[in-house]
């Protein structure tokens, strides 16, 4: 990652915010859209519940191990194998992209794994075509198969993060940019794998009761589980964020880019409720730069502010009942409060832009200011902050939860759906 613009700089890309409407008209919508974001959820969900005390205390997350920083023998470390220089098209690289498709293949064999690709000069290596391959990592419903209609009814959250590592300096890491964010969003996969099956078998076995009992069920079609249920979930390992001489349009987010534009011109069947799979994309929550100590994520876009707040409030009850490390002396997302005449249409160049100026919801999870260790030799495993990285692990796993309504199904242990609901929402307002 990535480098941050003024407001000058971005104009264009904004130009259908309100600021520019006349005055009057912005304080009705001011006075709508804050009642609305009161009143409401984020963008793309019908039902949002928040988690209950119980799955919080029980959110699954991983061994220690996870987060080791050396490679040992035998290690199953998720990120000591990305903590290797992985410039596009080099065999670092290629190292990186098989540690991924080991951990999905082995792991998590539910989860369908693709590959986009393009290719680039860059102005470092002439005319030398550099590959750039993005990995998908996708988990929907089982009845919403590939190719089919409903496949395209899906709206995914999509978590991202870039997996490429800067040019130069040679020898480069790049543990915070952006390896970290790379293994944490592996071991939030693993954490609610299980509770996505878990769920989407409930609610088959609900439909085949129904369907059994005559009646009420009688002759719905797949699709009439209804919108609620048509939500999955992908990654997107971006490749060839970095620029590889200095930081322009064209030269940064190579992978980011070109898969922004491929999916804009995938259509799905016409009778499908999206029309490509740009559209299917109900939030894009990029992670960058993560994982050094302190870090302050400010709330970067008006209209995905509620989803902040809700990744906010999910910190802040972690660190009421004690589940998190770390004790920062201010939250990582401090930005709930923010009132909407503090937005700007400044904000950070990184892999969200060509998602963002096609219009697709961007929850942008990056600290101002940048760790200092930002584009630096320091930017290595030895200079993460551990405790960081495992908290950041733990409140994604509870936002993907709770956005994919996973609460009841969530922890093993089992946690019932309802369970202390008067201390749960007791505690809920008090935060
Ligand atoms: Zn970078």
């Amino acid at each position: 990652m990535a480098r941050h613009s003024g407001l000058g700089l971005n104009n264009r890309h904004r130009s259908s915010q309100p600021t520019s409407l006349p005055r009057r008209l912005l304080s009705a919508l001011l006075l709508t859209t804050t009642t609305t974001l009161l009143t409401t959820t984020p963008a793309g969900v019908h039902a949002y519940t928040p988690l209950s005390t119980c799955s919080l205390q029980h959110l699954p997350s991983g061994p220690p191990s996870d987060f080791d920083i050396h490679p040992g023998s035998g290690s199953d470390s998720l990120l000591a194998p990305i903590l290797i220089p992985r410039v596009p098209g080099t065999e670092g690289s290629r190292l990186v992209q098989q540690h991924f498709v080991d951990f999905f293949s082995s792991q998590l064999p539910d989860w369908t794994l693709e590959w986009q690709n393009s290719t680039s000069t860059t102005p470092a290596t002439g005319s030398q075509l550099i590959p750039f391959s993005n990995l998908i990592l996708r988990r929907d419903p089982p009845w919403a198969k590939a190719g089919t209609k409903k496949e395209g009814n899906v709206k995914r959250l999509t978590l991202a993060a870039h997996y490429d590592s800067l040019y130069r300096p040679e020898g480069f890491i790049g543990a915070v940019d952006s390896a970290a964010p790379c293994a944490i969003l592996m071991q939030v996969a693993r954490a609610v794998d299980g509770a996505l099956g878990r769920r989407w078998e409930g609610v088959m076995a609900r439909k085949q009761k129904e369907e059994e009992g005559g009646g009420l069920g009688l002759g719905l079609e797949d699709e009439e589980f209804g919108e609620e249920e048509e939500k999955g979930v992908q990654i997107v390992l971006f490749d060839g964020e970095e620029a590889w001489v200095r930081w322009t349009n064209t030269d940064s987010t190579y992978g980011s880019r070109a898969l922004a534009e491929a999916w804009e011109s995938s259509p799905y069947e016409a009778s499908s409720t999206h029309s490509n799979r740009l559209e299917s994309i109900s939030l894009l929550v990029l992670l960058d730069l993560l994982g050094a100590e302190n870090p302050r994520i400010p709330s970067y876009f008006w209209d995905t502010h509620g989803a902040y707040g809700d990744l906010a409030k999910i910190e802040a009850r972690l660190r009421e009942l004690g589940v998190l490390e770390t004790a920062p002396a201010s939250p990582f997302l401090p930005d709930s409060g923010k009132p909407y005449n503090r937005f700007t249409r400044g904000y950070i160049q990184d892999d969200h832009v060509p998602f963002m100026e096609r219009g697709v919801k961007v929850l942008h999870i990056i600290p101002t200011p940048f760790p200092p260790v930002w584009h630096t030799m320091d930017d290595d495993g030895e200079h993460l902050d551990l405790p960081t990285v495992r908290d950041w692990a733990k409140i994604m796993t509870a936002f993907v939860a709770e956005w994919m309504d996973l609460d009841g199904v969530l922890s093993e242990e089992g946690c019932v759906v309802g369970e202390e609901k008067g201390s749960g929402s007791m505690e809920k307002d008090e935060l």
